[in-house]
């Protein structure tokens, strides 16, 4: 065994997954059809792994929806409540008719989301080996030989905020070990990415009972245990010092500072997180540096997170196709390291990363809140309370069915979306909301649009990463030295504003949720790269204010995306993050009103970040959350009066007691009332009978003032 990779997307190299997911839900094809077609993207996925010349091939990497709610089932942590539906695996990842589906969050710092399992105490862990068991034979049935993938013990109890319940658990895996060294099974990996973040000693202790117990079980398979998206830190000895036979340590972003004699080292040189070529000279160096019994060359997590190959792109341009790798060429890469490795060859240095550029001043023209507030009262005009939205408004099939036609002219496109941006003022004139939008129908998504439109970037036709169960994403490739070469949503905002007397909101996506959700070149810090995004930003902001545009609000859902792991890295990332969006938003004049949207609210770590963004206003997602808005907040703030993620409409009732709970602890000034995120995703009736009824609420409360 020499070369391997710990996972593998699933989601099919054209989709398959997410169509045949699609028509199962829709009652078009049979449970059966549907696993029919994951045995055929799994029987493709192994014969492409070893035509490749991978020679340890993963197995279990495959799920029909996602990896850890397939451990839960495997489990038997399946909560009572779905037990009876149809179909009790979707039930849980999507919801029936009467029946929410399991929270989903964040998986570590990707874009990947999983189902959180839920533990209680009536649950009672059994062992359903069926579907790790299953793939085995499926492989060994076409000739291979696999080593199955599953989410270790650990990580499962912690996720699921149950680490009272780890002895349990270990009963199934123990099981689960024997019933596949019965199959002939010789190495089992168990993925920990947990122990890559911030553990008490209690947790400590947790993982070395946890592994000895498990390498003491007689007649096992040999255990990988594998930890990915950082260091292993004060785990990795931790690890070490149990009997556990392999070890997959992230040498992409974290480090081995230890001997590992006798054992196994999977070294992750190659990254399962970014689209670029692995640069050869410092993947040997970091393998040269391994001091083990043996080293398998590895990817640095699994490949689930980047699209399957760039052999399908056409349209990139040769100079940057030459710096990518996707997860076909990524196993090509793994191979050809593994050979260079027992070769013992030493390929030229690569070009060293480029030096990083002087931080530059941040500008400072505005000043402070306080001020500003009174300039921007008298400027604007508004009534207490003021109600506004978040951005989008309802688009229609006819809209997005006009973008994707490349042989539409573009006069009609565009007079298309002036009947929208239309629609959307006339509505919201209609309904009395103080602050209007122009509702974004010419933006597919709020990152790729301006991607589509800035240098620097390019978008991919094909590459598509599963976000979570059947929703997959296409993040642009960000490669390139960022510059705005024209305005890019100033036309709009002057149209929509030409149609309203009241203040129009310009609306921009915010340099680090750009740069969150793009594949970002690695050849620059990523606060270099933050930073040009964020002077482009600044430019557009400047134009959309001499246009007379007077209220501009730059989204930063994903800010707290990109927040490190380690509660050690947190400080400057968010220092670096909060200066990206000031120079994007700090060459406003004071009376342009700034205005920034995040897509939560329990931000109690970063809520000193949030105020340090020194935006005017901030709408956040309470309503969803159940929250109250937070106690003092020193600026202008929206906590969100209804969720709009559901068809629901709000009662004028609802959103009067919000609003009155807001008040308690706010003063009415400083007070906003919106919808806590964009309406794409709703219709016009929803939105205008929700509206209608936010501001029925807030007139009442606005009287009793
Ligand atoms: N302005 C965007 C919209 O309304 C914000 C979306 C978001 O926060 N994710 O759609
Ligand atoms: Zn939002």
């Amino acid at each position: 065994m020499r070369t391997t990779v710990l996972g593998y997307p699933r989601i099919g190299p054209n989709r398959e997954l997410k169509r045949a997911l699609e028509s199962y839900w829709d009652g078009r094809i049979t449970r059966d059809e549907l696993d029919q077609v994951g045995a055929g993207l799994r029987e493709e996925t192994w014969r492409r792994l070893a035509e490749l010349g991978l020679d340890a091939l993963p197995s279990n990497t495959f799920s029909l929806y996602d990896q850890v709610l397939d451990t839960a089932v495997m489990l038997g942590a399946v909560p009572e409540r779905y037990r009876e539906a149809e179909d009790p695996y979707f039930a849980m990842a999507r919801g029936t008719q009467g029946l929410a589906p399991l929270r989903m969050t964040k998986w570590f710092d990707t874009n990947y989301h999983y189902l959180v399992p839920e533990i209680s105490p009536s649950t009672v862990f059994r062992l359903d080996a069926s579907k790790p068991v299953g793939e085995v034979r499926q492989a060994r049935a076409l000739g291979f030989d696999t080593r199955p993938v599953m989410l270790g013990p650990v990580t499962f109890v912690l996720l699921a905020g149950a680490l009272e319940r780890l002895d349990e658990v270990l009963g199934c895996y123990e099981e689960l070990l024997s019933a596949l060294a019965a199959e002939g099974v010789s190495w089992v990996q168990l993925d920990e990415p947990a122990l890559v973040c911030d553990r008490t000693k209690e947790e400590l202790e947790a993982v070395r009972a946890a592994y000895e117990r498990l390498c003491a079980r007689p007649s096992r398979p040999s255990l990988l245990v594998a930890a990915y998206f950082g260091d292993l830190g004060e785990a990795l000895p931790v690890l070490a010092g149990t009997p556990v036979e392999g070890i997959g340590v992230d040498l992409v972003r974290g480090s081995l500072p230890i001997e590992l004699p006798g054992r196994t080292v999977f070294a992750g040189v190659v990254s399962g997180r970014d689209v670029w070529r692995t640069r050869e000279a410092e993947a040997l160096a970091a393998l040269r540096a391994v001091r083990a019994g043996e080293v398998v060359v590895s990817t640095s997590c699994s490949l689930q997170h980047v699209p399957y190959s760039l052999a399908v792109e056409e349209r990139l341009e040769p100079a940057l196709r030459e710096r990518l790798a996707f997860a076909e060429e990524k196993v090509a890469e793994v191979v050809a390291l593994a050979r260079l490795f027992a070769e013992g060859a030493t390929p030229a240095p690569t070009s060293a990363a480029a030096p990083a550029g002087a931080e530059r001043a941040e500008p400072s023209a505005r000043s402070p809140y306080e001020v500003r507030a009174k300039v921007q009262a008298e400027h604007l005009g508004l009534p207490k309370l003021p109600i506004t939205t978040i951005g989008s408004f309802p688009q229609t099939a006819q809209l997005r069915a006009a973008r994707a036609d490349r042989s539409l002219p573009r006069a009609s496109y565009e007079a298309l979306v002036e009947g929208e941006i239309e629609r959307a003022i006339r509505v919201q004139e209609r309904l009395g909301l103080d602050v209007l939008v122009h509702g974004e129908p010419e933006r597919n998504d709020m990152v790729q649009y301006f991607a589509e439109h800035l240098d620097g970037f390019a978008v991919t036709e094909h590459g598509w990463v599963q976000s979570y169960g059947s929703r997959c994403t296409r993040p642009p490739l960000l490669h390139g030295d960022v510059g705005r070469p024209a305005p890019i949503t100033v036309r709009w905002a002057r149209y929509a504003q030409s149609l309203t007397a009241k203040p129009v909101k310009g609306m921009l996506t915010g340099p680090v949720t750009i740069v969150a959700w793009s594949f970002v070149r690695d050849d620059l810090p990523l606060r270099e790269v933050t930073f040009q995004v964020a002077d482009a930003i600044a430019r557009e902001v400047r134009d959309l204010e001499s246009e007379g545009i007077s209220v501009i609000q730059v989204d930063e859902p994903a800010l707290r995306e990109l927040l490190p792991l380690r509660a050690s890295a947190q400080p400057s990332y968010l220092q670096w993050a909060v200066a990206a969006y000031r120079r994007a938003t700090s060459v406003a004049a004071d009376r342009t009103q700034i205005h920034t949207h995040l897509c939560y609210s329990d931000a109690e770590q970063i809520i000193s970040a949030i105020d340090a963004l020194d935006a005017d206003v901030t709408t956040i997602e309470s309503a969803r959350s159940g929250a109250p808005a937070p106690e003092g907040f020193p600026r202008g703030l929206g906590p969100g009066v209804y969720d709009i993620h559901s068809p629901r409409v709000p009662s004028e009732e609802e959103v009067e007691s919000l609003l009155k709970a807001a008040l308690d602890v706010l003063p009415a000034e400083r007070l906003w009332v919106n919808p806590d995120c964009g309406l794409k995703t709703r219709t016009y009736e929803q939105v205008e009978a929700s509206l209608a009824n936010v501001v029925r609420a807030t007139l009442r409360v606005r009287e009793a003032l």
